[in-house]
């Protein structure tokens, strides 16, 4: 089967069933099957003895069961199986929740692989529901094993299952989208070899070269077509936008804006001015006042007669720029509206229809932007808030609305410079690199979680103040593995309600919700009829409440240095001292070293270098999978060296053969990554 665009419920062996389960999580056809990384690994190659398990560490053992498993009813709901296994060292007692099967489908005398987080004392071993399988049909252990990104219905075995089949359908016919010269040039491995050993690595270094060759794939390919990009961009010309007068607009802001804001409104409308489309990064750290520049840009563009559209990553951010933005528009002669997902259907035709009409001057919203059948009357702006979250291809699409619109992309995370020019290399970048006036730095304290008392009794005197409140917790790390972030939120709520804050108004906030409750729970706690809202993090990004004074990050170790920053910025924006309260009781020297520096610092470039030098680039860009624009395997921090390599082949191969006429597996992979973004400039 040479077809990569089949879809997955041809591929054999993997049938109606599971590619329903492989469509929830996107994957539609063998090409995204294929392409579902691991999001990590687990080496499951070694077998422990019972007596050489670590209380705290993951690890395998073979022992055999020494009885049969005993099942007890705790509740409705919850089954326990408990087995007692053994072997020359010791005995192991393992639990299973709800594995009922189990009782018949572990058998005394025989002898079973466990695996999983050994708990207990060096007396009593214990289990809980480890990963089992007989020790003659081994599929999740005594091999590298990978860990894919899930979402509930589908579970790991599944999908590597899956995976497996795909694999075999297609990994030696995969067309190789490096040339061959630049492939032996840059020694790397060919392209089913990789694909093999990134989802099964016969050991460590072949999971090396994999990883090498498909994030340098990666960067190669996203190089060529962002050169490609820039070329065609500037070969188109556009209808120069006429100079406006800016002072109304100035006028009706509640406040002036800073020099940095200035620099940054008068870059773009330079811009804008000219006959190229603008394609510009603002960059600014939290709090900066990035979304007055787009709005000053909206203006511009509004009053040269054309249309204007601004994308946020989420409902919350899309409504909140709507409702800070239109009261301040629409008396100036902007006509607003804002459409997401979330939108009825009859408020979305009525948008549509409008849109199309040119009823709309300035359209705020979501993905909802970029839906194929919305038609813009004139687009002439398009701008993008927090990038990081979008894809290339989805910044091109919104782009592809209008006849080469201005786009303007907006970014609180901070990239050092020399990194964003290579990343955004396409974009021109404006900074931001001041703060609004009057803002006290935010009072940040690190503490251990003995110190809750008293930061309840803390935060408990700033809400009589007024104050309104944060908690974020950390999703539940084993979240790819069917747990669940929303316990530990409306767990904490709830507990918070019931035994330490009876009588404040407490609410939660979490990822699963939908958009709808999202909603109503941030426009409450935005209009103060809430005193602290427990959130995982959701509101990371670009949520504005001034009055939130108080940051409190539960298992603060959880999250990267960038991540907090990001976290923190959500307070001191209003004029009263505020604060940030990190909690975490990890031991470990690094990981309290890392912790320390927020304490020390609040510029969030230093912040990201450190974390870049502390922690290594994992987590760099906040989460992964909020990764960069196309990057699956490449991780920008790391793969610096590999980064600099593709860029350079890249430019190579394009000034030997600017058409790729010698290559045209690798023209074809790029005109399908970049396919919506080329749309658009055709
Ligand atoms: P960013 O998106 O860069 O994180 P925002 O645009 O949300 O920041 O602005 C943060 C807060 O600062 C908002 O409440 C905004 O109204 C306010 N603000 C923006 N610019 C100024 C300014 N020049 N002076 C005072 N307050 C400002
Ligand atoms: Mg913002």
């Amino acid at each position: 089967m040479a077809d990569l665009n089949t879809g997955v419920r041809f591929v054999k062996g993997v049938g109606e069933q599971r590619a329903k389960a492989l469509e929830k999580l996107g994957i539609h056809t063998l090409r995204d099957l294929i392409s579902w990384f691991p999001r990590r690994y687990e080496d499951r190659t070694e077998t422990r003895r019972i007596a050489d398990l670590i209380p705290g560490e993951t690890a395998c053992v073979a022992a055999m069961v020494a009885a049969e498993p005993v099942v007890s009813r705790i509740r409705k709901g919850l089954d326990l199986t408990k087995v007692r296994a053994v072997d020359e060292t010791g005995a192991l007692e393992v639990t299973f929740f709800n594995q009922t099967w189990l009782k018949n489908g572990l058998r005394p005398g025989e002898t079973y692989v466990f695996c999983g987080r050994a708990e207990g004392n060096l007396l009593r071993r214990r289990m809980v529901n480890p990963i089992v399988e007989p020790e003659g049909r081994r599929e999740s252990t005594g091999r590298i094993v990978p860990i894919y990104p899930l979402t509930a219905g589908v579970s790991q075995l599944v999908l590597a299952r899956s995976i497996r089949q795909g694999l075999d359908a297609c990994v030696d016919i995969l067309p190789d989208v490096l040339p061959d010269e630049i492939r032996r040039e840059h020694r790397l491995c060919r392209i089913g070899y990789a694909y093999e050993n990134i989802h099964f690595p016969e050991g460590p270094e072949a999971l090396d070269l994999a990883r090498r060759r498909l994030a340098f794939e990666e960067l190669f390919l996203f190089a060529i077509g962002l050169r490609r990009l820039r070329r065609r961009r500037e070969a188109a010309e556009v209808e120069p936008f006429r100079p406006v007068d800016m002072d109304p607009f100035y006028q009706a802001l509640p406040f002036t804006l800073t020099k940095a804001q200035l620099r940054c409104v008068d870059e773009a409308l330079a811009d804008m001015t000219g006959r190229r489309p603008m394609n510009r990064l603002c960059q600014g750290d939290v709090g900066s006042g990035k979304t007055m520049v787009a709005a000053a840009c909206a203006y511009f563009c509004v009053k040269n007669g054309r249309q204007a559209a601004l994308m946020a990553p989420t409902e919350i951010l899309a409504r909140q720029h709507y409702e800070g933005l239109a009261p301040l528009l629409e008396p100036l002669g902007v006509r607003c509206a804002l459409l997401t997902g979330a939108s009825t259907a009859k408020e979305k035709k009525t948008a549509a229809a409008r849109l199309a009409a040119g009823e709309i001057d300035f359209l705020m919203g979501t993905h909802a932007l970029i839906t194929g059948d919305l038609e813009y009357r004139c687009l002439g702006l398009v701008v993008t808030d927090e990038q990081h979250r979008f894809g290339v291809g989805q910044r091109a699409a919104l782009a592809g609305k209008g006849d080469h619109p201005h786009t303007l992309v907006m970014s609180a995370t901070p990239i050092p410079r020399t990194l964003a020019l290579i990343l955004y290399g396409d974009l021109d970048v404006s900074v931001i690199d001041q703060l609004p006036p009057g803002r006290q730095p935010v009072q940040t304290s690190f503490v251990d979680s003995s110190y809750h008392p008293r930061i309840y009794k803390f935060l408990r005197k700033l809400v009589e103040e007024g104050r309104q409140v944060y908690i974020v917790c950390p999703a539940v790390s084993e979240s790819e593995e069917g747990g669940d972030d929303r316990k530990a939120v409306t767990e904490y709520a709830g507990q918070l309600r019931r035994e330490v804050f009876p009588d404040l108004r407490v609410a939660f906030v979490h990822g699963k919700m939908k958009p709808r409750e999202k909603d109503a729970v941030m426009a409450a706690f935005a209009a103060h009829e809430t005193d602290i809202l427990v959130s995982t993090t959701v509101i990371e990004v670009g949520v504005d409440v001034p009055n939130a004074a108080v940051m409190v990050v539960e298992n603060a170790e959880r999250f990267g240095l960038s991540q907090l920053h990001q976290l923190r910025g959500r307070v001191g924006r209003g004029s009263w001292q505020s604060y940030c309260i990190l909690i975490s009781d990890n031991q470990n020297e690094e990981t309290r070293r890392r912790l320390k520096v927020m304490t020390k610092t609040s510029d969030g470039f230093r912040i990201a270098e450190e974390d870049l030098r502390l922690r290594g680039p994992g987590d760099f860009f906040g989460q992964r999978q909020h990764g960069l624009p196309g990057l699956r395997v490449a991780d920008i921090g790391c793969d610096a060296r590999l980064l600099q390599e593709a860029q350079a082949a890249a430019v190579a191969l394009l000034s030997r053969d600017p058409e790729l006429a010698s290559c045209p597996a690798t023209a074809e992979r790029i005109a399908q990554l970049f396919a919506e973004a080329s749309d658009t400039l055709n």
